[in-house]
């Protein structure tokens, strides 16, 4: 028997799953151009128009300057530059935490972490709409796998009832990514203590963006203290590249020790450590970002709403429409580009069947006449179904 990729690719053709990368020529900001014609921009991660600001990317040049482009090696074989150490230190007081611990992406942060903490004998709990990138960690720990229906702490305190495993690790999303709901942290929490388990939060989505000074999920929702592990990205609310994970002197400690992710890889430029070091400063300070996002979420919500759309119960930059069919999502997406915006088709198995998506996000880069940009049209797309 042979590979037949063509035949798993002519397959995934046929149900409108295909999918590839469009070359975009220019940063990442409120506009792309692809293919010699400019679009408003309503599908990057970046919550805050951060990823192109100029003081970031300046930081970034003159890091570039001082300190090389590549790190050259893992950051326990040479070392790593004093860009790195900086940004966990800040990234450890911007989280409330005595350490950080810098990962090269946020799903090696995840796998690092989980396969760290428990494995055979083990138990790990993850909420059903989890990020891949939780759900692949928790496959790969050997630990007993359980998924739990999505935000529900009583079937989570449930399952841990039941559990006779050694240690017990809970890890939810505190944002879902193509949800755009917050994780009830709280009752979570409850049920966690309960049972002597300890959770984790992977907040790409929420830090920079919830929080008056844009600590996250956990500050928002009064909970940072009862928290154990907390891990953030850099590539979305903070413009950059890479993640962290943050918490107790022996977390990280045991995460320096233990994480493969962690220790077999090449650390980041520290040119983006630097200029995320900037970019979390402006995000922490600059609070007209987060006024201005959350008026532009109740703008859109709200005129959305009004055209008959199906949201989600998100009050954060995650806007998702509900459509259902494949074909469907993927036909107002190329309805929206032929007037010039740019919203992806969010289709399983990404989100679950029958479930397919436009997954919209807004930025503070955005101005309000993007929005209704974006309103127009979606009433002269819904006209045309
Ligand atoms: N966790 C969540 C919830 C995410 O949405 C993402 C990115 N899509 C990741 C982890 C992975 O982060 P990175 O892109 O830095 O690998």
């Amino acid at each position: 028997m042979g590979f037949d990729l063509r035949a798993r690719l002519d397959e995934r053709r046929a149900r409108h799953r295909y999918r590839h990368p469009r070359v975009q020529d220019g940063p990442c900001g409120r506009v792309a151009r692809v293919d010699g014609r400019d679009y408003l921009n309503f599908c990057s991660n970046d919550y805050l128009g951060l990823a192109a600001d100029a003081e970031v990317v300046a930081a970034f040049r003159a890091a570039a300057d001082q300190w090389g482009v590549g790190s050259g090696a893992s950051h326990l074989v040479c070392g790593h530059q004093r860009p790195h150490q900086d940004l966990e230190e800040a990234l450890a007081a911007h989280t409330g935490r005595s350490r950080a611990l810098l990962f090269s992406t946020g799903y090696m942060a995840n796998l690092g972490v989980i396969t760290a903490l428990v494995g055979r004998g083990d138990a790990i709990f993850e909420d059903r709409l989890n990020h891949a990138s939780l759900l692949d960690a928790g496959l790969l720990s050997g630990a007993r796998f359980r998924r739990f229906a999505h935000n529900d702490a009583g079937a989570l305190a449930g399952q841990l009832a039941r559990s006779d495993a050694g240690r017990k690790l809970v890890a939810v999303d505190g944002v879902f990514s193509m949800d755009g709901d917050q994780a009830p942290l709280a009752p979570l929490l409850d049920a966690c203590e309960a049972a002597d388990a300890w959770l984790m939060v992977d907040d790409a989505h929420g830090l920079g963006v919830l929080d008056g000074q844009g600590r996250g999920t956990a500050f928002a929702q009064g909970v940072n203290e009862r928290l154990p592990v907390y891990m953030g990205t850099l590539g979305k609310g903070l413009g950059t590249s890479g993640a962290f994970v943050a918490g107790s002197e022996e977390l990280i400690e045991t995460l320096i020790q233990f994480s493969r992710s962690y220790i077999y890889t090449t650390a980041m430029p520290a040119a983006v450590a630097a200029a995320t070091r900037v970019s979390l400063a402006k995000a922490a300070a600059e609070t007209w970002r987060r006024d201005r996002l959350a008026a532009l979420i109740r703008r859109f919500r709200h005129g959305a709403a009004e055209l008959g759309y199906a949201l989600m119960a998100s009050d954060t930059p995650i806007q998702p429409i509900r459509v259902g069919e494949d074909a469907d999502a993927l036909a107002l997406s190329r309805a929206l580009a032929e007037r010039g915006l740019l919203v992806t088709a969010i289709r399983p198995p990404t989100v679950p069947e029958g479930q397919a998506r436009l997954r919209v996000t807004l930025s503070a880069a955005h101005e309000e006449g993007d929005v209704d940009r974006l309103l127009d049209a979606l009433e002269t797309a819904k006209c045309r179904n």
